[in-house]
């Protein structure tokens, strides 16, 4: 078991980023944080591994005060998994598996026959092992991110955002495989999401975090969906219940705005977030405002002619707050609000039930 205790982190004095944390996470099961972009998600899941220290409060596993364990072993006895699969791009998809087992000193024709097995357990073929991670679709990266994760056969499995960047299909896929998985494998997951549905589907237990990094609900997915505790659950999670119906209907009534983009690499931004794109356009990731790299990952992206569903969903997931927009090309036309994606769903839904109440 997993257990934070009066945890709060602060990276600026005065806004904690997490606030006096309590949470049990059982051991063996799936326990999704979910929240909107900037609630402190990120960062409760990697004080687990030490990526980020506490500022005060207590993390232990199996009782024991993760402060006391040197992080590079903390972090052996944890896979992450992100985003961005965070590959070695100038390593084959078979040596980015290699690798931990090697750190491991597991000699290497054994290295290379569990990574095989790996790979198909993730449903890739053994002939994708020879290719570089450029040479692969978005959801086979990240199928590679899950196999390098649990190369070193962790007991615990951490994953930040792990299937926010692919297109709504493999996400589906990705999810199935994740569930198939664990009923085999058992690990202990903590698994950051910013989508209620996803959450849903694969937490066996769900904590919804708020704004400040406050946990406004703790519990197994329906009762959250049954009897949320707040206004903020209510709304977090019935915005996107209504929102349901709604996968079909075009987003084309969501105002873009023009984006603000910067050529990267390159001068750093001024002012608010600023996000980065490449020679032809397309988004690389964003700058968090008077910075310059890190480059922050994206989210999903909201293409022309797409669902209001994917343009809140790209709102949701971006850390700047602005859902990037692109046309057919993959180039950036704009930025959506999620404010403004909202309001489009209360109007496309009032203008449905009109008819009826009209009856
Ligand atoms: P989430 O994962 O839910 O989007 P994060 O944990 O990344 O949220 O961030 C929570 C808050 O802490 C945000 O306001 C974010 O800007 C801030 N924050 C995160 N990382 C850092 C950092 N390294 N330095 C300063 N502020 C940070
Ligand atoms: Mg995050």
């Amino acid at each position: 078991m997993i257990e934070f205790a009066n945890v709060t982190k602060t990276y600026q004095p005065g806004q904690p980023a997490v606030e006096n944390l309590n949470l049990r996470i059982d051991t063996g099961k799936i326990t999704v944080f979910v929240g909107p972009s900037g609630c402190g998600k990120t960062t409760s899941l990697r004080m687990i591994n030490r990526m980020v220290e506490p500022s005060s409060g207590t993390i232990t596993v199996g009782g024991r005060n993760i402060s006391t364990i040197a992080a590079p072993a903390l972090r052996r006895s944890m896979g992450y998994v992100m985003q961005s699969a965070g590959l070695l791009p100038h390593r084959t998809v078979m040596d980015n598996v290699t690798t931990v087992l090697r750190l491991n000193r597991v000699p290497r024709p054994a290295a290379r026959r569990r990574a095989a097995e790996l790979l198909d357990t993730v449903g890739l073929s053994a002939a994708l092992g020879r290719r570089y991670p450029n040479q692969l679709s978005g959801g086979q990266q990240q199928r590679v991110g899950v196999a390098r994760a649990l190369a070193a056969d962790p007991p615990v499995l951490l994953m930040d955002e792990p299937f926010s960047a692919v297109d709504p299909v493999v996400r589906a896929e990705l999810q199935q495989e994740l569930l198939r998985l664990q009923r085999d494998l058992a690990k202990t997951i903590v698994f950051v999401t910013h989508d209620i549905d996803e959450a849903t589907l694969l937490g066996d237990k769900v904590a919804v975090f708020a704004t400040g990094g406050r946990v406004a609900q703790y519990a197994a997915p329906e009762e959250i969906l049954r009897a949320p505790v707040d206004d903020f659950v209510a709304a977090f999670v019935g915005r996107d219940r209504g929102f349901r119906h709604l996968s079909f209907d075009a987003g084309a009534s969501v105002p873009v705005h023009p984006a603000p983009t910067v050529p990267y690499p390159g001068a750093p931004s001024s002012g608010g977030w600023a996000l980065a794109v490449d020679a032809g356009n397309r988004p690389l990731g964003w700058l968090a405002p008077g910075t310059g790299d890190p480059l922050r990952p994206g989210g999903s992206l909201f293409r022309a002619g797409d669902s209001l569903r994917n343009a809140l969903d790209a709102a949701l997931s971006s850390p700047s707050g602005l859902g990037v927009a692109v046309d057919a090309a993959g180039g950036v036309i704009g930025v959506v609000r999620a404010p403004e994606v909202l309001a489009a769903i209360d109007a496309a839904r009032a203008s449905r039930n009109e008819p009826k109440a009209r009856r």
